[in-house]
Formats: C-alpha cells, structure tokens, sequence
C-alpha cells in the first residue's frame, strides 16, 4: 500500500500536485524535493477555466487569499490575430455551438463575414471587458474565465501553500536514482542523501529525471503536426495608460506565433517559432520590431512538443513537462496539469492505495488520449491560418499532419458549422468541446458546401441578438476596476464565505 510519495521538482507542477495529493488523502506522507540551483523554467502564464475551479473548487483554497496573494488577472480567452479575416475571438463559454430559437440554424452559419458579438462573452472581450456590471456596480464574475499568473510569484505561494498542508519540502539535486521492483526504490541526492517513496511523481520539468531519463519510457513526438520548437521571451512594464487586456493574444509571425499575456503590472510576450525557417537572431529581431518596449530576454526556451507514451510507469507517474508538453498555443500545460491529477488522486484513493495494473493501463490509456486531442486541436490552427504567405506558414498549410480529425474536416467542409459535427470528433468529450474546433474553422473561414442564406427576418433577429450582447458588453466592466473591489477590504466571496 502507498504511504510516502516523493515529488520530484518543485515548480507549478511538483507543487500542485504535492498539495492535492496531501489535501486529498492526508494520510498520505508527501515530500517534495527540488533543485533550487537548478530552479524552475518561469514560464507558463496563461491558463484555461479548469485552473481556478482547480484551485477553488477542488482544493479549496480561499479566493481572498489567493488573489491578494498570487494577483492574477482575468483571461477570457484567446484573441486569433489570425486567418484570412485577421482577426477572432475564442471564448471559454459558448459562441458558435449554440442555436438560438430565432433562428433557423447554429449560431456559425451567420458568422461566414463578422464574427464580433456573437456571443456576451465575445462582445465582452471585443470591448476589453472583463465581467457585465451588476445593478450595483460592481462585476459579475462568471465561471468561464481564466487567469493569467506571473509563473515565479505563483510557485512562491504553492509553496506556502503545500506547507501548510502538511507537505515536506526539502533543497537538493537528484543525481540517480535505484531502480526497484515497482521502478524506482530510492533516488540519490547530490548531498548524499538517499530518499525512498512508495510512490515517486516525476515533476522534473523537460529533464523528466524518472519517467524519461531513469525508466527509459518512449517519447511520443508530434513533430508532424507542430513544427515549433523554440521561444524568443520578452516583456515590459505597464505603462498607465495601457489597458489590461482580459485575454492572450496570438498573434502570426512570420515563422511562428507571438503570445501577449497581460499582468497588473507587467506585459509579457513570446515568440514561438520553428528554427527550420528563422534563425535564433532573426526571431529575436522579427519580435523586438513588433514589440519595441519589451526588454527581451538573452535565453531562447528550447522544447519540444509529445509526451512519454505511459505516464505511470510502475510506481512512477509524470506530471507537468516531465510527462510530456504541446506548445504553448491553447496554453494547455496547466490545464493537463490539473485534469491530471485530479484523475490520479481518483485513481488512487478507489484502489484503496493500492493500483492494479489494469488501472494503471487505464490511466495511461485515459492521459494519452488527452495528449492527442490537444495535437488534433492545434493543428487545426497551422492547417488553416491564411493570415501570412511566408514559408513557414505555406509549409504549415501544406504539410501538418492532421490525422485523427480528418473526418472531422471532412464533415465540414461538406455540412458546415453544425452541431453534428460533434459525432466526427474522435472524442466528443474532450477539453475544447465541439465549441474550440467550430472556432478555428469559421474562425479561419475554412469553406464549406452547405451554406445558409439566411431570409431578411432571420438576419434581423441576428443583428437584434447581437445589439443586445454588444450593449450589455459596453455597460461592462474593465480588469483594473474589477480589480479595484476585489481587493477591497470589504469584498466577500461566496465560495469563501461558505467555507
Ligand atoms: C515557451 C513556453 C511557453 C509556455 N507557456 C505556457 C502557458 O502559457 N500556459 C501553460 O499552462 N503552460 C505553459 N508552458 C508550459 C510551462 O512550462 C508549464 O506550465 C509549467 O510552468 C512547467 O512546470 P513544471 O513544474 O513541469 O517544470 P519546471 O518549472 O521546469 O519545474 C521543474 C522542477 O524540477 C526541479 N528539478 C529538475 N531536475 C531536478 C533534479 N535533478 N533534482 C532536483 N530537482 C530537479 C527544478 O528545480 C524545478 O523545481 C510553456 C512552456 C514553454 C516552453
């Protein structure tokens, strides 16, 4: 039976999962032992709904404390400066897998030329708004937002936070490890010390110390669809005048994508890119053009985007970049980060600490197919992006791989932005619903057979509907106000009130 498990690393992931493992079955002994000579990657900044509901809904964690802690600001979404009409929103809450009564089709086919308002939360995002205004003023924060979160404060306060639970953590760099019957019997530390676990969690970061170096475990590689493999990083104060933007922004580069991630206090950009089609020099150069007040960082962030084909090797289980890692695109680590282990402390705690490796297998099967959909999904994104005509990205529409989401494609461009696209998902139930897939094709304008001509009435009813969404946007709510009276000494959350 599990009672001691050792993390291994101590960034976003070896902290959020010592902290949920503990909070969740406290009986276990948990110990988390990182490098901070090694120290973390200090990216990662964007993340997706599941993060707060991760943070607050399933830990518990006070949201008072949290924000006037870690002081995100709020994501609701993703802003495409991308495809053939330059530019779209992608929100976390429903805007084209909808069908309003009005009307005689899904919301899609009536967004083939302007896609703005389609929905509150696309006219919200369209304005910079990050929550309606209630009657009294202040926002109304709704469930599908995100954060943005600076990765070093972050881990500072997981920290604090894994501590208090209850969690060990110790200083020191693992040079080797002994393998076991289960896998790993003890890992060996710089300083000479030798730490046993029942179960170990590989947290490394990309250097996957357990599951990838020491376990030897396959990597699965999506070099076929996602050509990226490097970031040029940089970034800038707020200036007074500039807003906080409630969303990422991806933007084309000439070989890649730039994200902007907006901070109180700070604006943060990155350049991925595919070292096939720019050098390390002309990137850095293509990024500061674009961004002439960022301060640009001398190092280049190397990766490269799979994962190791079983994330639970014997009594090892990977977590964060060490189990593997997509490009930066839908910001999806931390997402996969948090649906992971939820889904192993369920795993645990129903084998009574004790998993079969009939369980095992399920896991691995269960994580490795949330590993393919975000590769199916972000290759819709280079596929389609008409937005440049430059090398890499007539290579991109030529060449990604797309496999897995053909029919889907298919399906498409023959019927069009219908719901019955769901069935030709290879999983219906994955992270981005059918809701992420219809944004990224009439998002890019990907054409399809089966248009709508929508009568004079219906396009009246349309524009009524969106003039609604756009008014009650404009009466909204912008990130520093909101801001302003969550931090207010009087405001109450809810959640923590019950609590
Ligand atoms: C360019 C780029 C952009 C990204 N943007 C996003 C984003 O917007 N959103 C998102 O969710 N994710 C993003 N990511 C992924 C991001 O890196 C992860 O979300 C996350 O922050 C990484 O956490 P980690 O804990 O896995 O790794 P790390 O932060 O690297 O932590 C690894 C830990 O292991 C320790 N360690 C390693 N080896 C040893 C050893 N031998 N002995 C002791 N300790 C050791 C280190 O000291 C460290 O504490 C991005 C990644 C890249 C490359």
């Amino acid at each position: 039976m599990i009672q001691e498990v050792l993390v291994l690393g101590g960034g976003s992931a070896g902290f959020l999962a010592a902290i949920s493992i503990k909070r969740k079955i406290p009986q276990l002994k948990v110990l988390v032992v990182r490098s901070t000579a090694i120290g973390v990657i200090g990216v990662g900044e964007s993340t997706t709904p599941n993060f707060p509901r991760h943070l607050f809904d399933y830990l518990g964690i006070s949201r008072k404390r949290f924000y006037a802690l870690a002081q995100p600001t709020w994501k609701l979404g993703i802003r495409f400066l991308w495809g053939s009409r330059g530019s779209f929103d992608y929100t976390f809450n429903f805007q084209l897998d909808s069908h309003y009564g009005d009307l005689k089709k899904p919301t899609g086919y009536y967004c083939d030329d302007d896609f703005n308002d389609a929905s509150l939360p696309g006219a919200l995002m369209r304005r910079d708004m990050a929550f309606p205004r209630q009657a009294n003023g202040a926002p109304d924060i709704h469930p599908w937002h995100a954060f943005h979160i600076e990765n070093k404060k972050f881990i500072e306060i997981l920290e604090v936070i894994a501590k208090e639970e209850g969690v060990e953590v110790t200083d020191g760099k693992v040079t080797g490890s002994e393998r076991g019957e289960q896998g790993i019997a003890a890992v060996h530390l710089e300083d000479g010390r030798r730490l046993t676990a029942d179960l170990f969690i590989d947290a490394s970061g990309f250097r996957s110390e357990l599951l990838g170096k020491a376990l030897e475990e396959p990597f699965v590689s999506f070099e076929k669809s996602l050509f990226c493999r490097k970031a040029v990083i940089g970034g800038w104060e707020r200036a007074h005048d500039e807003p906080i933007l409630p969303y990422t922004t991806a933007e084309t580069m000439d070989a890649g994508w730039a994200w902007r991630i907006d901070h109180e206090h700070l604006i943060n950009r990155g350049y991925v890119y595919c070292p096939d089609f720019i050098s390390d020099d002309e990137a850095a150069v293509e990024f500061q053009r674009k961004n002439p007040k960022a301060k640009v960082e001398p190092r280049i962030v190397n990766f490269r985007s799979g994962y190791y084909e079983r994330q639970w090797v014997g009594n090892v289980v990977a977590f964060g970049n060490a189990g593997g890692f997509v490009e930066p695109l839908e910001s999806t680590a931390i997402m996969i980060l948090c649906s992971h282990i939820q889904m192993l402390v369920d795993f645990l705690k129903h084998n009574d600490l004790e998993p079969t490796p009939t369980m095992r297998a399920l896991y691995n099967e269960k994580t490795a197919n949330t590993w393919d959909d975000i590769r199916q999904f972000l290759s819709l994104h280079y596929k389609f992006n008409g937005k440049l005509d430059t090398p890499f990205w007539r290579t991109a529409r030529e060449q990604t791989d797309v496999s897995g989401i053909q029919d889907f494609i298919d399906f498409y461009q023959e019927n069009g932005p219908t719901g019955f696209c769901r069935y030709r998902l290879p999983r219906s139930e994955n992270d981005f619903g059918l809701e992420g897939f219809l944004v990224m094709m009439v998002g890019n304008q990907v054409p399809y057979q089966k248009r709508h001509q929508p009568t004079a009435e219906e396009l009246q009813a349309w524009q009524r509907r969106k003039a609604e969404f756009a008014i009650e946007a404009s009466r909204g709510i912008r990130s520093e106000e909101a801001l302003a009276y969550v931090k207010h000494p009087g405001w109450q959350w809810n959640s923590d009130a019950q609590g």
